[in-house]
């Protein structure tokens, strides 16, 4: 089963895409993290990324496609896998399409997390996320054990650099002009379905679990 989360940032795709990854048993692909490892290790990669990322802007095509591309050729993305904020352009998509094409394979689900501008900002200041191990947090609506802890590794959790609300807002034009339009781009290939993401985490869940079937 070969999956693309689509949706804002903050809509909840990394929350979803982590729960999928574990019930479906597929590997969870998130560029952001790829990204945040890269820059937590001083890697090229990392120093390139992280002149756009702290701008709210998105790093080149150049910089992602083939990062990704390689990747889902691994052999633990045999039985499928889950992206998460690949594609975002549709130079992206396409990219994706035509090496998928080219080894007999193809997307099978685009899930399209729905949720309004408005409750965006809300959920990014209140993101935190773990630098040890990748887990997310809402210090209101899904808080760890403890605060500031991650419940999974024990390390410190923190507000990304991005989630401040002048960026956030920023990261939303760029979701409206750049990566929305991948909407109606899965829609024609017939793959897109759309969930609501303003319910809770779970019933999310329960409504992906619909459309992937048990
Ligand atoms: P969120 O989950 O909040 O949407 P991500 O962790 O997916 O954020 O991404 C953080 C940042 O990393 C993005 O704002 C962008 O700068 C960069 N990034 C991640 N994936 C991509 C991609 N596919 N193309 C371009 N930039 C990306
Ligand atoms: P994305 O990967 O789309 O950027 P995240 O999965 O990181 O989004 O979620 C953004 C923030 O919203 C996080 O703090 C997360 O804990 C919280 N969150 C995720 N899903 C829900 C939900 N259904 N209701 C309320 N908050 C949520
Ligand atoms: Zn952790």
């Amino acid at each position: 089963m070969k999956i693309i989360m689509l949706g804002a940032p903050g809509a909840g795709k990394g929350t979803q895409a982590k729960k999928i990854a574990e019930k479906y048993k597929i590997p969870h692909i998130s560029t952001g993290d790829i990204f945040r490892a890269n820059i937590k290790e001083g890697t090229e990669l990392g120093k390139k990324a992280k002149t756009y990322m702290d701008q709210g802007l998105l790093v080149p095509d150049e910089l992602v496609v083939d990062l990704v591309v390689d990747r889902v050729k691994q052999d633990d993305c045999t039985n499928g896998y889950v992206l998460d904020g690949f594609p975002r352009t549709i130079p992206q998509a396409e990219s994706l399409d035509a090496a998928l094409e080219k080894i007999g394979e193809k997307i099978d689900y685009a899930i399209n997390v729905e949720v309004p501008d408005e409750n965006i900002v809300r959920r990014m200041s209140g993101r935190r996320a773990c630098l040890g191990c990748g887990a997310t947090y809402h210090i209101e609506h899904i808080p760890p054990k403890t605060e500031g802890i991650c419940d999974t590794c024990g390390k410190e959790l923190v507000l990304r650099d991005d989630d401040k609300p002048e960026t956030v807002t920023k990261r939303l034009n760029v979701y409206h002009e750049q990566t929305q339009p991948l909407i109606d781009y899965y829609t024609d290939k017939k793959v897109l379905a759309e969930v609501d993401g303003t319910k809770d985490m779970a019933e999310v869940f329960s409504d992906i679990v619909k459309i992937l079937g048990e």
